[in-house]
């Protein structure tokens, strides 16, 4: 029997439309392949909203959303709202969004692609082996707190708040042990415990949380020794689980890692399996609508929806792989391709993958009778 599932659409501005098609593409494909039937519902986000409805993240954007079982997102912004004012900015939608659905949990997994090894501006033999996953908090600390500016005899003071309660630390902690579990079994929790106290009881949190998983192996690492490792010994990372600001430029850190922010894909999760599932680039405006994009991180953000939404690693990989054939081919997008690659469109990146995917039937199930 076919499994149902509702998907919010949101292809947003610049290039987002051009990948999300993409995107929608391959989901389609990996649905038939899998035992899907999907109810896509698309919807305005970001500047296209402002511009269409007055507003970033309208009402009924927000209602399919809560109603789907996953979102696909492309990106928004762009120079067009940059003087907007704070509320009326795109990128307000994507905190409100991940505000409403309560999605706490980042994740950045960045992966060495064979055959990528010359796009990093790292060398080849320092990034063999990359495969970590960047878990970071995304409904907390100094991005939500207080923030106020005020006058002192000594001239204008900005103040910025950064609070963790407990419970907010342990969810983040719990689902990186979780995710470690499904991986090499090795957690670095990343503070600044020597200067901040948010970061001490992270570390006591961490600490507590890790004696229920004696399988898996925890290290405490301060902030900016995390940065310099990262670059040093990236292959030595499994997962990598930290709060919000750390977690923004680590995880942008890690992008060099792959080569191209193209390819980097991300899930964001709450408490269930609702997931919002996106790129971590965003609406390039210098190449919105030229149909070069590379649409291989709105790809694989579809199979981190199989994985993660839909409990469904067989498909996730499936996609996954069909990517990497592609480029073990020598086709790519502009943006990794080196001189005697193929270089490929948005779409016609698309079109491979999709093409790739078929060659990759699922596996006929045993029935149960069979089994018995
Ligand atoms: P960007 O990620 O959009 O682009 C940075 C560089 O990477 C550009 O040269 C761009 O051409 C390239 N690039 C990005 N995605 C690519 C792809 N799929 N294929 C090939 N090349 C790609 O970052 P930016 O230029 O700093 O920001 C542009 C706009 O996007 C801004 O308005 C910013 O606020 C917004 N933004 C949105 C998100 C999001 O929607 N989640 C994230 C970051 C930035």
């Amino acid at each position: 029997m076919e499994k149902e599932r509702k998907i919010a659409v949101l292809p947003g501005d610049g290039v987002g439309p051009e990948i999300v098609e993409e995107g929608v593409k391959v989901l389609k494909q990996a649905g038939e392949q899998f035992g899907y039937r999907f109810h896509l519902h698309f919807g305005w986000i970001g500047g296209c909203a402002i511009d269409r409805l007055k507003q970033p993240l309208p009402q009924e954007t927000l209602r399919i959303c809560m109603d789907a079982d996953a979102i696909l997102l492309g990106a928004v912004g762009g120079p067009r709202w940059d003087r907007n004012p704070p509320e009326h900015r795109p990128e307000k939608a994507l905190l409100s969004l991940r505000k409403e659905l309560e999605l706490f949990a980042n994740l950045r997994p960045a992966k060495r692609f064979p055959g990528l090894e010359n796009s990093s501006s790292l060398r080849a033999e320092v990034l063999k082996g990359v495969d970590l996953l960047v878990v970071r908090e995304l409904t907390g600390g100094i991005y939500f707190g207080a923030k106020f500016t005020e006058e002192t005899p000594q001239g204008l003071q900005a103040t910025d708040t950064l609070v963790y309660r407990e419970d907010e630390v342990e969810r983040i902690l719990r689902r990186a042990f979780e995710l470690a579990r499904g991986r090499r079994n090795r957690v670095t929790s990343v503070d600044k415990a020597n200067v901040l106290e948010s970061s001490r009881l992270w570390r006591r949190v961490a600490e507590r949380v890790a004696r229920e998983y004696p399988d898996v192996e925890l290290e405490h690492m301060l902030v900016d020794n995390c940065a310099m490792q990262m670059i040093r010994r990236p292959a030595s990372f499994d997962v990598i689980v930290t709060e919000n600001m750390f977690g923004d430029i680590l995880s942008d850190e890690a992008a060099i890692l792959t080569g191209s922010i193209g390819m980097l894909p991300s899930a964001s999760l709450g408490g269930g399996n609702r997931g919002l599932y996106e790129p971590v680039h965003g609406s390039a405006p210098d190449i919105a609508g030229e149909g070069v994009a590379n649409p291989a991180a709105v790809i694989l953000s579809v199979a981190m929806m199989f994985r993660h939404s839909f409990d469904d690693e067989e498909a996730a990989r499936a996609i996954e792989a069909s990517v990497t054939q592609v480029l073990n081919s020598g086709a790519r997008t502009m943006d990794v391709a080196a001189v005697g690659d193929l270089a490929l469109s948005t779409d016609q990146f698309g079109d491979r993958v999709v093409e790739e995917l078929k060659k990759h039937p699922r596996e006929p199930r045993v029935p149960v009778e069979a089994m018995m």
